[in-house]
This record gives structure tokens, C-alpha cells and sequence, in this order.
């Protein structure tokens, strides 16, 4: 059961009882929980006085080689018995670790292990990120929305559609705007969407003027219900260059329909340098170099991501001059999900066939080159705030560091990718976290684990707490509960990576 924050004048710091009621100070709201309660984000807890992290504080071990699977990821979760075997493949993560507001006090842990010889530490801290969002990639050809398009969740603005991809769409959702710009449940449901997107749920977005798509980081978008099985592989005019040759000589013409760029092997470099004689096509839409046409329709769920369910639509009628009857041509879209064929008949008019066995092997050949079609979802926030000082008395020695790649940054294990630039902006695969590692505030912000590895000594000399060091073994004793999760197989052991730094540099 959750307690309703309380307002809080005293300038008074740290946890304190009121009333029988425990202040939480791990965020601005400053809830007051009473025993056996816990407080508005429910991570929080009053247990016979103490306030406490609800749940278990994470630590991953080393998967046993590279490429290793963890299935299902974080299924594996086992409580820690403190054992340590090898300092080196134990990494302490920030998941569940908590967070100390205001930032001025060191971080909730900061450990030290011997990796490989080297004195190592890992700062971790549950960060509060107000200014987060997440950038979703969703490997469709079908349209999902014009550019610029507002994206929806129950209703509230949450995001907009940004610029499309190859065989991709791309949607920004959360930032500063949505989460602290708007009205109160705009903020609030922006949260509560990037929450789930980045703990792998699914969730429904709608866009105007456009689809509504579910999407759940690692699995297949469903566009206007329907399952994306497969992403394109490739644009209309690469898919002649990919398969040119294996048409030659099985059929005159082919059309390869694509919402970007339709594809025509006659007038393709492809097909002049396989000598493939003019068939007389026409085509409708914009010329962009021989072979290559852009907006032959309009974008839609159709053939190849346009809105056409016919294909003849985007031919002009034949060059009499050129074409001749008996003429044979595939058209068939980027992914392979559409295909007919037709001869032309005495008045040069495309008649639909039975499409032959070569040509059906074909259509399979591209079908089999498209990749599954997947949601990716990459948590964005910028740790250039106030959350460098739990990890050093002089803030910006900590996003030198990192941009000196001394300082590894990682969420909940997974490696982050730093932009280049001012701040610790990073952006992380979701899908390489735990389950549930991410959390939220009211304030309204995001609440996502963050580790910074570096070598003691380097540590000491950007100003860190050292009086707050404390060694891995130590953790056993301090009586908090911990689950042990192997790595996902595909992310980088944070150790290993970074005890290979070159100090000679
Ligand atoms: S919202 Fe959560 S973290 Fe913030 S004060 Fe309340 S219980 Fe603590």
C-alpha cells in the first residue's frame, strides 16, 4: 500500500520519524510512509521503522563464455549467498541499490574489487532522470505516420514520429517536454509509457494522421494488428542490384515496389550492364536516376510501405514503340510479401498469370534475406546533473573522465553509449538490462541504474569519496537482500572491458 507524499518544510537531511511515520529523502517528494507501508513510487519502505529499498539489490555474474545465451534473460535471478569465487566476474550493479538525493552525498555504493591485478571501482546509484526519453526503431515498411506527427498514449502526447530510416521507422518519446512541459497527465503517462517501454512491456501508441503500433523492445511491432514479420531487405533499387542476375533470362521486366524507391531492372545500372533490352515500362512518379523512381504512391500499409493494394497503378501505359506483346514481368515488393505476375497481351496491356516456379524461387530468395522485423527501444537520458556529485567532489573531473574513456559508464551492466559533447548523455539497449530494472518518481521522472567503473587510483584523483570505498566482500555483510543474474549474453563484461584501459595513452 502506497502513502501519499506529505509536504515537507524542514531543511532538515536523511530519513526521519514523525509520528511513527518514516520521511523517505531518495527523492524530492519526501514521502512520510508509515510501518508496513511504502511510499509513492513503491520502491521505497517503511519496515518496523526503517526505511528501506524494496527490492533486491542486483548483481551480475560474468556469463561462463562469449556469445553465451541467457534465456530467459534475468529468469536465472538467484538469490546471492555472498559467495565471491572470482572478484572479477561479480559486477555490482545500481539495480535496486537505491539513490541518495541530494546528490551531495556519496553514492549508495561504491565498491572496490582487484580485476586482473588492477584495483577497480564501481560508483552505482539509481539515478532520477526528469529529462529522459526513449528512441524506438521499428523495423517496418508499412507507414506508420508522417514526420513530425504527435504520438499518443491513452490519449496524451507522449512523443512524435522523427525522420524514417532505411527499413526502419524511428519515434522519439518522453524529453523534458512531454514529462515536465505539459499538463500533469501528460507527464504522468509519458512516465508511466516510458517505464514500461523500458522495462520490455508492450504498449500501444497511436499517431495522427497515421497507425497505431505495440510495441515491446525485442519483439515484433504489430501495425494496426497486424504482426510485422519481416524488414524489407532493402530499397526497391538495391533489391535489383541484389538479384539482377538471377532474373536474367526468366523473365523481361521486373518492378520492385517500394514506398522510397521503386525499382525498374530494364532501366537499373543493373540491368544495362546485364544487357537487358528496354521493355517500354513507364512508371508514375518522380525520376530520380535511370531506374530508380520515388514517389510512385502514396506511403501506406500496401505493396512495399505505399498505399497501393494494386500494382499495375504505378505503371503508365507501355511505349507502342517499344513494347511488344507476350512481354512477361514481376512486380514484387522489398520484402517479398507481395508479388504478381503478367504478360502483355496484343494491346500491350499487363494480364495477371500464374507466377512461374523460377520466379516464385525468387520472391522466397528475398523473403529468406529479410531479417525478422524487430522494436528496438534505447533508453536516453543525460547523468550530467547533479548525480556526478555522489561520485566525486568535483563534478565535471567525472564527464572528463568519461570522455577520456577512463570511466566506463554502464546501466544495470549494459554498456551505455556516451555522446560526444557536453554532459553524460548515453543512450542504452533496454533489452540488455534486467528485467525491471527501471523504476519511476512522481515528480514525474524516470529512475534508471547507473554505474561508473574505473580504476582506485583514478578514482582518488578525480576527487572521489574514497572514505566510502568499500570492498566487495563487505557486501555480505551488510544484511541487504541481493539476487545474483548472469549477464545477457551479447553485452560486454564491464570488468574485463575496462581493466584493458591503456594507461600508457
Ligand atoms: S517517491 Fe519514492 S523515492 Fe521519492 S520520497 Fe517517495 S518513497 Fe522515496
Amino acid at each position: 500500500m502506497s502513502e501519499a507524499p506529505m509536504n515537507d518544510v524542514s531543511n532538515e537531511v536523511g530519513p526521519k520519524i514523525i509520528d511513527g511515520k518514516i520521511r523517505c529523502d531518495a527523492c524530492p517528494v519526501l514521502c512520510y510512509i508509515r510501518d508496513g507501508q511504502t511510499g509513492a513510487c513503491d520502491r521505497y519502505a517503511n519496515r518496523a521503522g526503517e526505511l528501506v529499498r524494496v527490492d533486491p539489490h542486483i548483481l551480475l555474474s560474468q556469463a561462463l563464455s562469449e556469445g553465451q545465451a541467457v534465456v530467459p534473460f534475468g529468469g536465472q535471478m538467484a538469490e546471492w549467498d555472498g559467495d565471491i569465487l572470482h572478484a572479477g566476474g561479480t559486477f555490482v550493479t545500481a539495480i535496486g541499490a537505491g539513490t541518495t538525493y541530494p546528490d551531495y552525498k556519496p553514492a549508495p555504493f561504491i565498491v572496490a574489487a582487484e580485476v586482473d591485478g588492477i584495483d577497480m571501482v564501481t560508483v552505482v546509484t539509481e539515478g532520477i532522470f526528469s529529462y529522459c526519453g526513449v528512441k524506438i526503431k521499428i523495423d517496418t515498411d508499412r507507414f506508420l505516420g508522417p514526420e513530425q506527427s504527435t504520438v499518443r498514449a491513452q490519449g496524451e502526447a507522449v512523443g512524435h514520429v522523427t525522420t524514417g530510416e532505411y527499413g526502419s521507422q524511428m519515434l522519439s518519446l518522453g524529453g523534458v517536454h512531454h514529462l515536465t512541459g505539459g499538463s500533469k497527465k501528460e507527464g504522468r503517462v509519458t512516465c508511466d509509457t516510458l517505464l514500461a517501454l523500458c522495462n520490455k512491456e508492450a504498449v500501444e501508441l497511436t499517431i495522427d494522421g497515421g497507425a497505431t503500433v505495440i510495441v515491446a523492445a525485442g519483439k515484433a511491432p504489430i501495425v494496426n494488428g497486424v504482426a510485422e514479420e519481416r524488414m524489407r531487405v532493402g530499397c526497391g533499387s538495391a533489391t535489383i542490384g541484389m538479384f539482377a542476375k538471377q532474373w536474367q533470362g526468366k523473365v523481361d521486366e521486373v518492378v520492385v515496389v517500394d514506398d522510397h524507391i521503386t525499382g525498374v531492372l530494364s532501366e537499373h545500372q543493373a540491368g544495362k550492364l546485364l544487357g537487358i533490352p528496354d521493355t517500354g515500362i513507364r512508371m508514375r512518379g518522380r525520376k530520380s536516376t535511370p531506374g530508380r523512381y520515388f514517389q510512385v504512391a502514396e506511403p501506406g500499409t500496401g505493396w512495399g510501405g505505399t498505399d497501393i493494394s494494386d500494382p499495375l497503378s504505378i505503371l503508365l501505359p507501355f511505349d507502342p514503340k517499344v513494347a511488344r506483346p507476350g512481354s512477361s514481368m514481376l512486380m514484387v515488393s522489398t520484402t517479398g510479401e507481395h508479388a504478381a505476375y503478367f504478360v502483355l497481351d496484343e494491346a500491350l496491356k499487363p494480364v495477371e498469370r500464374d507466377l512461374p516456379r523460377p520466379l516464385q524461387d525468387s520472391v522466397a530468395r528475398i523473403k529468406e534475406n529479410c531479417e525478422p522485423a524487430l522494436s528496438t527501444v534505447l533508453f536516453m537520458g543525460g547523468a550530467g546533473g547533479s548525480l556526478r556529485a555522489g561520485v566525486t567532489e568535483n563534478p565535471v573531473r567525472l564527464t572528463q573522465s568519461v570522455k577520456r574513456a577512463l570511466t566506463l559508464v554502464t546501466c544495470g551492466g549494459a554498456p551505455a553509449y556516451v555522446w560526444p559533447g557536453g554532459g553524460i548523455t548515453l543512450m542504452v539497449d533496454v533489452t540488455l538490462l534486467p528485467q525491471n530494472a527501471f523504476g519511476y518518481v512522481p515528480t514525474p521522472a524516470l529512475v534508471a541504474p547507473i554505474e561508473f567503473t574505473l580504476r582506485l587510483d583514478d578514482y582518488a584523483a578525480l576527487g572521489g569519496h574514497m572514505d566510502h570505498v568499500q570492498r566487495l566482500s563487505a557486501l555480505s555483510a551488510d544484511g541487504l537482500k541481493r539476487h545474483q543474474v548472469t549477464q545477457h549474453g551479447e553485452a560486454p563484461w564491464p570488468l574485463t572491458f575496462h581493466s584493458r584501459t591503456d594507461r600508457s595513452a
